[in-house]
């Protein structure tokens, strides 16, 4: 449920209202947005007296609120949420490229792609130390040592760093990781979604291989509702009947997401296509439809990637994709700035 306040409340009035609110057990969600001030309720709403609530002088108006997610929902914060990392900002009109490789190889892998997007204009270095594989014989990534490697990436080019965690046991080792990406198939993994709402660092949230949009602002919801609010979501594509590419982009997904809630939405056309050459028109269909970054794997050396070489763009197709998201952003329909 929401309260709409008046304009020009009074603000004893208001206190009054929501120290009632919160003795009669309900978490509220403030937030000041261009047109109105809004309280929004968490809890069972059921037996609350609306009219008894719409007839306070303080109050516009009540109304409830259908969908499950609540701190996700633009109806709880109709302006889009903003989240700094580093000098770096991501939505509400700010654009974030997010670029690296699939995996964390060696030190000159990492630092040399890092150099390289950073000198492109990338905002932050992305990079698996921890892979969720299909195979169990496939590369799993280097681990700790992996973090240890983005760490130095990190400090070599001045770029912030995100990284996958895929069990909770290992959250010490993400201290100083900038964002913390939790991939698509732990998109659903609650509790590892319940410790990271105890934190208050920025996730990366992916959409699950077969999730809708409602259970992806519901994993964003069990995120927040520990009080973690910095969350940013991302179209990765979903499994369809279609085999032509690794997965089936939904690009719809990013102005249903802006229409939804108010998260910054990211699209990663890698996963998303599987195929190097998609990339770019996929990027660029994703930066048009509104998308407030992109998030795509770039490797020095793409034939030898122990992981995704077939999607990964060398540094000069990343460069020349900077340059046509760049030349094409202001014409966007959310006109953001990069
Ligand atoms: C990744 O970004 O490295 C990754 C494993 O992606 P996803 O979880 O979308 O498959
Ligand atoms: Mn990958």
């Amino acid at each position: 449920m929401i309260i709409l306040l008046k304009q020009n409340a009074n603000p004893k009035q208001v206190d009054n209202l929501k120290n009632w609110l919160t003795d009669s057990g309900y978490s509220l969600h403030e937030s000041q947005g261009s047109h109105h001030s809004i309280i929004g309720l968490i809890g069972d709403t059921s037996r609350l007296d609306i009219d008894l609530i719409s007839s306070l002088d303080v109050v516009e108006a009540v109304r409830r609120i259908q969908e499950p997610y609540k701190s996700a929902n633009r109806k709880f914060h109709e302006d889009d949420t903003v989240i700094s990392v580093g000098d770096a900002k991501i939505g509400g009109g700010h654009f974030m490229m997010i670029a690296g490789p699939c995996s964390v190889e060696t030190e000159e892998q990492i630092t040399c792609v890092a150099k390289a997007v950073k000198k492109s204009g990338a905002n932050m270095l992305r990079g698996g130390a921890f892979k969720p594989r299909t195979s169990p014989y496939a590369f799993q990534g280097l681990h700790g040592k992996g973090i240890d490697l983005l760490l130095k990436a990190k400090k070599q080019s001045g770029l912030p760093i995100i990284t996958e965690i895929m069990d909770i046991n290992h959250l010490p080792l993400f201290e100083n990781v900038d964002v913390i990406q939790v991939g698509a198939r732990n998109m659903q993994n609650f509790e590892l979604l319940k410790e990271l709402g105890q934190t208050r660092k920025p996730i990366l949230l992916k959409r699950g291989l077969a999730n809708t949009i409602e259970e992806l602002l519901m994993s964003a919801e069990y995120i927040m509702a520990g009080g973690n609010e910095n969350i940013i979501l991302c179209e990765r594509g979903i499994r369809t009947f279609e085999t032509a590419t690794r997965n089936t982009m939904d690009l719809s997904a990013v102005p249903v997401l802006h229409k939804l809630s108010h998260l910054p939405v990211v699209v990663d056309p890698s996963h998303g296509t599987g195929i190097r050459d998609l990339v770019k028109p996929m990027a660029l269909a994703a930066a048009a439809a509104g998308a407030d970054g992109l998030i795509v794997e770039v490797h020095n050396d793409p034939v030898h990637a122990l992981c995704d070489g077939k999607q990964s763009l060398t540094p000069e197709q990343f460069d020349d994709l900077a340059h046509a998201i760049r030349a094409i952003l202001p014409h966007c329909i959310r006109e953001a700035k990069w």
